[in-house]
């Protein structure tokens, strides 16, 4: 028993947090910063907060993240860390000769109160920013906000530093991708390309995060949205954010920059989701959803229908991010299972107004969003009512242990099982792959715990 000295019985708590459902903005920020091709992440605090976040992606990704630093000493904790960041401009662009620099700040760099914006003038001014090449910046004090908030503030960055308007608007719908994995945004181009809508996606992981092992290693892997594709999203007809929590910002900045339109939808897990994103980006578009996509579609409900009593009425606690967790309960509630817990540590009122709206027909639901909707909570909510199974990152692992519940891997970080980057969640196709996900764990348990004469060959 990992987790002995949980007990069920719930005390009010107002500064205290125990196993937390988050972890810090510039993991986000540099998450973010790697889904634009030719972009080495920069870090500006100490050389451990640079070390966390990038161990922090290695594990989930198992992939090399690469990344500087501002290397802090406490003569720059005293005195500022304009110094060290101009040296370090000046050294990657001699030896890693990226083609962005992107800077988020940390807890550190952000007491001290570093005006980034002078800066970077400076390292500009004296010449360490080569003719052609870019650095931006954004702010991630960690003491606020989440990996999600760093996440969206990277992306908004981006916006606000390339995208460019200039007086004739292409027929190009941009996709702001809130936080997924590399085969998520694979998947969404694919249901773009399947659509022949022409599309700009950013930021996008897919060819950086899950980038082939051929023995050719890459600084720069081959994917990640161009420089070029982000400049002239600037010039597109509408923009769809995928995400609220993430990606809100973004479309705001490029409407305010470039006055294009927006709609900011869930991201496209299960079904009612999908149908969502494919009607919106079909209405901006102007082009119809083709036969492929509803057989897709048809496949997903003939899975559902064929799992459906083995689904139904299944209680389910759930860990992660407000915009995957939104679309994961909805999809769980339109398959008759019922999400009855629910935490994630970014606050957000989107997640609570959505959950509401969606677990309203589910009286004993709880769910909760900020700091103190942590694990340990929701575990407390689990020993005054056991669920049927676990959704969520590596963080539930011990709870599954402890209570014998089945678990399905979802979300970041996932850091003890491979290969959750190479298949998508979201579309038709994804959420189909999360319906086996769910079906396996659930009939594994069945079969290894149920009476010898009951074991069957056919589920
Ligand atoms: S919480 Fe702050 S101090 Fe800790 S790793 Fe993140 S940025 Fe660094």
């Amino acid at each position: 028993m990992l987790l002995r000295h949980t007990t069920a019985k719930e005390i009010d708590r107002k500064a205290l947090t125990i196993n937390p459902a988050k972890t810090c903005q510039p993991v986000g920020a540099m998450y973010a910063a790697l889904g634009f091709h030719g972009c080495l992440p920069h870090s500006h605090g100490s050389q451990g907060c640079c070390s966390y976040h990038r161990s922090a992606l290695s594990r989930h990704f198992r992939e090399p993240i690469m990344a500087g630093t501002s290397s802090f000493s406490e003569g720059s904790s005293v005195f500022g860390g304009q110094a060290n960041l101009v040296q370090a401009i000046d050294v990657m662009f001699t030896v890693y000769n990226p083609e962005i620099i992107a800077i988020h700040t940390t807890c550190l760099s952000e007491t001290i109160g570093d005006d980034m914006t002078a800066i970077i003038a400076k390292a500009k001014e004296d010449g360490h920013i080569p003719e052609g090449k870019n650095v931006i910046y954004c702010n991630t004090p960690s003491y606020v906000g989440t990996h999600v908030t760093g996440y969206s503030n990277m992306v908004a960055s981006f916006v606000k530093n390339f995208a460019t308007p200039t007086p004739k608007k292409r027929n190009v719908v941009n996709l702001v991708a809130g936080w997924m994995e590399p085969s998520d945004n694979a998947e969404i181009k694919r249901l773009a390309s399947v659509m022949e809508a022409r599309t700009i996606l950013f930021p996008d992981m897919s060819g950086v995060l899950d980038a082939p092992l051929n023995g050719h290693y890459k600084m720069y892997p081959d994917g990640g949205t161009s420089l070029t594709d982000m400049k002239l999203s600037g010039d597109s007809k509408f923009t769809i954010g995928l995400g609220p929590t993430t990606t809100a910002d973004a479309c705001i900045k490029m409407e305010n920059k470039c006055k294009i339109k927006f709609e900011v939808l869930d991201i496209p897990i299960g079904f009612k989701a999908t149908d969502r994103f494919l009607m919106t980006l079909s209405r901006h578009a102007n082009l119809p959803i083709p036969e492929k996509l509803s057989d897709e579609r048809g496949q997903l409900i003939d899975l559902i229908a064929d799992s459906a009593k083995y689904l139904y009425g299944k209680r389910v606690a759930l860990w992660g991010d407000p915009d995957t967790l939104v679309p994961l309960t909805e999809f769980l509630v339109s398959m008759d299972m019922k999400p009855v817990y629910i935490v994630t540590g970014t606050q957000s009122p989107y997640f609570n107004d959505r959950m509401a709206e969606i677990l309203k027909d589910i009286p004993e639901a709880k769910f909760m969003s900020g700091e103190r909707a942590d694990m340990f909570r929701m575990h407390q909510w689990i020993k005054q009512q056991g669920v049927d199974l676990l959704i969520g990152n590596t963080y539930g692992k011990y709870i599954a242990r402890d209570e014998d519940i089945p678990f399905v891997r979802f979300g970041f970080p996932i850091t003890d099982r491979p290969g959750h980057n190479y298949f998508a969640k979201t579309g038709y196709q994804g959420a189909a792959n999360l319906v086996k996900q769910i079906m396996d764990a659930i009939l594994d348990k069945i079969d290894r715990t149920c009476p010898e004469e009951k074991v069957e060959f056919q589920f």
